[in-house]
């Protein structure tokens, strides 16, 4: 079993441990021990390789040795990258030089070994790596967000010149209203300024050649170029990741360049997506046309029908499942958990797009979901001000097992062969989405949209219940209409989503709902003229409340057979829900339905 969650155990250990032995040390720079050693060296580390084949050799200036019983001064650590079955043999060698740690790497699993060496004294972690636990710990800002879900309010030192986890300061919150605030944002290290900076920069200084090249070959986590990553865009990555249970994610200008930032590594010419047949009109074009140039194709299915599901899934060229948490429009809440279920047994993984719930209604990790993506255009940052979108990974895919993904699980020509799942673990995903996804495609989120989505965050969980308490109220009132012949909205009891929302997302379904008028296309279009205080425009999780006929918009480019799929009506109207006043709503609304 992975000891990836014990942080407290997991920092201790890397600020106790000075001098690390590294059994297995290879000089062939692309392999993953030799990008430890590189990166442990760089943290401060006396390191020490371990490789027969390599006696006398010498790996970035340490001389290599035949085994650890030829080491003559005292070991901290064995940091372990050898088959397994070895590690009995190589637990008895660290018990016998007097060390106090044995590490084994990621997917190097044994316990017979952890027995031999916990009876001799020593502390044992199993099936992770160092470098990815310390860079994650420290919240170093690397080439993606990481998760470090460490909150402070002390001033950080510039690059620790020893390995400084920080332990002491690690307190956890499962409390979203914190995370929101904090998560991902200490004070800026260079000039202790409280709120993240804007860093309104495209490139970043090189301390010299070898850390320029530590940088290009994935091997030391920084910043190379803003088209891959930037600080104040990392300390969002941070955020999101945090509040969604993910090891990372990746920002995008868009909810759309989020979505094929995030199926760029899963797919490739000829292969194939299921898809729900309920998603946001946008995506199905996008899914079923221009991704369709990319040779990629959709399977859109009744994601509540656990036979077709099965069946579509059942395609050897299906790579992913893709869905909404809660679906745009029409507030029609999935069965994650059955979704994830039929993914993992087809052995492939589940992506929820999760815009409209946000992680303070629901979060699908948590329900077995694999990916997530966010438009954080919409509720996340809150205020109609910031275009912007995400993708966050659950770390917990095993990409060398499933169903086929070569970008993640075989070598990368444009990286010189490396192999993302091994070398980065369960940072696999959000590394690629980074070092190749942004960096070949574009779509990168802008420093300042990273800030405003930031700072509007911080006040996430108070809006979504607000948004969710006026939600139920205006559409109580709707329901209760003469001229309304139907309210769509899961928070409705009797609504045919209310159950699975109690289930998904107990505070509520989100403020987003539709509602069929008595009249037809024409009377659609005359409602949205009618109304003053709700704005006609396409967006939704606004502060302010919008209203929109699909039909006659965001849905008009569907054939008609798309837009009965996907539930779109002549007489149907979406509205999000603001911060308004519920009582001023309704006498907007009330007003344009009597003039309709
Ligand atoms: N997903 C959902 C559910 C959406 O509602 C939208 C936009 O409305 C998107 C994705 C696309 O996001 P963006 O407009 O930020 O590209």
């Amino acid at each position: 079993m992975s000891d990836r969650n014990d942080d407290l155990k997991i920092a201790r250990i890397l600020q106790e441990a000075h001098v690390i032995a590294v059994v297995g040390a290879s000089t062939n720079w692309k392999r993953p021990s030799f990008f430890v050693l590189k990166y442990l060296l760089e943290q401060g580390y006396d390191v020490i390789p371990v490789n027969p084949k390599e006696a006398g050799n010498s790996i970035l200036g340490q001389t290599v040795v035949a085994s650890l019983t030829d080491i003559h001064r005292p070991v901290d650590m064995v940091d372990v990258f050898r088959r397994s079955e070895e590690c009995p043999e190589i637990a008895k060698d660290a018990v016998a030089i007097g060390a106090k740690f044995l590490w084994l790497q990621q997917k190097v699993i044994s316990n017979e070994a952890r027995e031999i060496a916990e009876a001799g004294g020593l502390e044992v972690v199993m099936d992770i790596c160092p470098k990815i636990e310390h860079s994650r710990l420290n919240g170093l800002l690397g080439v993606h967000g990481f998760d470090s879900r460490v909150l402070t309010s002390r001033r950080r030192k510039v690059m620790p010149p020893k390995p400084a986890p920080r332990d002491a300061g690690l307190s956890h919150s499962k409390h979203i209203e914190t995370l929101s605030i904090h998560a991902g944002t200490a004070p800026d290290p260079v000039s202790g300024a409280r709120v993240t900076p804007i860093y309104q920069n495209t490139s970043f200084v090189f301390d010299d050649a070898e850390h320029a090249s530590g940088l290009f070959n994935l091997q030391l986590p920084g910043n190379i170029y803003g088209r891959l990553s930037n600080p104040t865009t990392a300390a969002l990555e941070q955020r999101i990741a945090a509040l969604e249970g993910g090891v990372g994610s990746t920002c995008c200008s868009s909810g759309h360049a989020a979505q094929m930032i995030a199926l760029l590594p899963l797919m490739e010419p000829g292969r194939k997506i299921v898809a729900s047949t309920r998603l946001y009109g946008g995506t199905i074009t996008q899914f079923s046309k221009t991704f369709e140039r990319f040779g990629w194709s959709a399977i859109f299915v009744d994601t509540d029908d656990k036979v077709a599901v099965e069946k579509a899934v059942s395609d050897p060229d299906v790579r992913l499942v893709f869905a909404e948490s809660l679906a745009n429009p029409g507030g029609v809440v999935s069965d994650i958990a059955m979704l994830a279920e039929i993914a993992h047994d087809g052995g492939v993984p589940l992506v929820i797009d999760s815009t409209m719930a946000t992680p303070a209604l629901c979060r699908p990790i948590d329900h077995g979901a694999d990916i997530v993506v966010h438009s954080t255009t919409k509720f996340l940052s809150g205020h109609g001000n910031a275009m912007g979108g995400a993708v966050v990974d659950s770390g917990l895919f095993d990409w060398a097992k499933g169903r086929g993904f070569p970008a993640l699980a075989e070598p990368e020509p444009a990286y010189h062969g490396i192999t993302f799942s091994e070398t980065f673990g369960p940072l696999a995903y959000t590394n690629y989405n980074h070092a190749v996804g942004l960096r070949d495609l574009g779509p990168t989120m802008a420093p300042m949209n990273a800030f405003l989505t930031l700072t509007g965050m911080e006040t996430l969980a108070l809006r979504m219940r607000a948004h969710v308490e006026h939600a139920m109220q205006v559409a109580g009132f709707l329901n209760q209409h003469a001229k309304v012949l139907e309210v769509s909205y899961a928070g409705l009891p009797g609504s045919r989503w209310h159950d699975m929302a109690g289930k998904y997302m107990p505070l509520g379904p989100g403020s987003v709902f539709t509602f069929n008028i008595d009249g037809g296309f024409e009377e659609g279009c005359r409602l949205v003229a009618n109304c003053n205080l709700f704005s006609h425009l396409a967006n939704i999780g606004d502060t302010r409340s919008l209203i929109l006929h699909p039909a006659s918009t965001t849905h008009r480019q569907l054939s008609d057979e798309q837009r009965t799929k996907a539930g779109i009506a002549d007489n149907m109207l979406r509205v999000s829900i603001g911060l308004e006043h519920p009582e001023d709503l309704m006498n907007d609304l009330q007003a344009a339905l009597a003039a309709i």
